[in-house]
């Protein structure tokens, strides 16, 4: 699947504008500048896949990437779809965007029973904010399984991975739909890459 080259089907502004369920699931989600867009883009080797953005918390969508090669008719839809959640924790954010922004999310989080894991990614340099622990409940609320990925490892110290791979754990061990390994990645080095594809292969098969 990672070895193809995928491709944007839509965006979603609200829940009316969902593709049907099919396919399995993943999402992403994060605070505003975390490194989201260039992970996916990393991940399946696209570099301009999602758009990595310079305006933090303006797309309020739910973006559907799929993987390329399949007619979407009867038999031949794509085995699974990655779904890039709009940024969180952008100061400037107008309280409507915030309020639209969970209610989207909430929705999308409870109603979607395709949805297999959410990757919540977390700065390598800022760690777990507030604003993620708010993310986490909301998804502990609605019970969707989800998975920590540290993001930007090359800007901290090698050596310093491994503690905040043990710190990072501390802050979800209570949690109960959190999946109990963090996962530490670089986009820009390509590292932990190969571990979040395959961890997306068998979240996906759950
Ligand atoms: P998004 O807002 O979460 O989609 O974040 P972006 O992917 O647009 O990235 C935000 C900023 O972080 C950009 O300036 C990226 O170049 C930078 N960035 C993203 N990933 C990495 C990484 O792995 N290492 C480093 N050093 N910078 C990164």
């Amino acid at each position: 699947l990672f070895g193809r080259p995928w491709i944007f089907i839509r965006g979603v502004p609200a829940m009316k504008f969902l593709p049907p369920e099919g396919p399995a699931e993943v999402a992403f989600a994060g605070r505003s500048n975390v490194g989201k867009s260039s992970l996916i883009n990393a991940l399946v080797g696209h570099k301009g896949l999602a758009r990595t953005s310079n305006t933090p918390g303006r797309t309020q969508e739910l973006n559907y990437f799929v993987p390329d090669g399949f007619s979407g008719a009867e038999g031949d839809l794509p085995p699974m779809a990655l779904v890039d959640m709009p940024g969180y924790g952008y100061a400037q954010a107008p309280k409507e965007q915030v309020d639209n922004w969970t209610k989207l999310v909430f929705d999308y989080l409870r109603g979607r029973s395709t949805l297999k894991r959410v990757y919540v990614l977390i700065d390598s340099r800022h760690g777990v904010k507030p604003n993620d622990e708010e993310v986490f409940a909301l998804l502990d609320k609605a019970a969707v399984s989800y998975q920590l990925v540290l993001t930007k490892t090359d800007k901290i110290k090698d050596a310093g991975v491994p503690r905040l791979v043990e710190e990072t754990l501390l802050k979800i061990k209570k949690r109960p739909a959190a999946y109990p390994e963090v996962l530490a990645t670089s986009s820009e080095k390509g590292r932990g890459l190969d571990s979040l594809r395959s961890a997306i292969i068998t979240a996906i098969q759950r």
